[in-house]
């Protein structure tokens, strides 16, 4: 996932709050997803703080890093910062006895059940979790991108298209082709 190493990190013990962790990961291959690919060129960092809670870790995750993409409109290269935080909540469903139901109703809240809560926990799998819904969904290069031109394929608004009015006015249309058609067969 992350070249060799896991994400693993130390749990705090129950008296200690709010313990700190904060690591740069590398991610070496190009993510697909949302129909597009991705590719994190520079380290990412995660960091995040961890807290103790009877047989619950809640962890408030934040990733921050670049993305080099393409803009879906015109489809130059493109590259986009994140900075996106998250909250999980682990819980020891063996040592979880529901005294303390959900409690925490945030529906932001990720919920995650694991057989027991040690002194580490191996959270890679919600690393790569946050990580792919850090990246962006709908990338452009900017707001006013008015993508290509459907007929020479120039990017509209950067490059003078002089097919733009012309062509489709001169080009017959199909309803005036399929008269034509229709003409002929009669
Ligand atoms: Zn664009
Ligand atoms: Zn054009």
């Amino acid at each position: 996932m992350f070249g060799k190493d896991n994400f693993v990190v130390d749990l705090p013990s129950a008296e200690e709050q709010g313990v700190r962790f904060s690591r740069e990961i590398r991610v070496a291959e190009k993510v697909s997803c949302y129909d597009l690919e991705y590719i994190l060129g520079d380290p990412v960092t995660v960091s995040g703080v961890l807290s103790r809670r009877e047989a619950r870790i809640i962890m408030a995750l934040s990733l921050k890093g670049a993305v080099c993409t393409f803009c879906t409109r015109c489809l130059d290269p493109i590259r986009l910062a994140f900075d996106e935080d998250f909250l999980y909540l682990f819980s020891a469903s063996q040592e979880d006895d529901g005294s303390s139901e959900r409690e925490e109703s945030d529906p932001e809240c990720l919920v995650v059940e694991v057989p027991s809560l040690g002194q580490t926990l191996d959270i890679s799998e919600q690393v790569w979790e946050s990580l792919v819904l850090s990246l962006p969904q709908n990338p452009k290069c900017s707001d006013e991108c008015r993508g290509l031109c459907p007929f020479c394929g120039k990017k509209l608004g950067a490059e003078p298209c002089t097919c733009e009015a012309s062509d489709r006015e001169a080009r017959p249309g199909a309803f005036s082709v399929l008269k034509d058609i229709l003409r002929d067969e009669n």
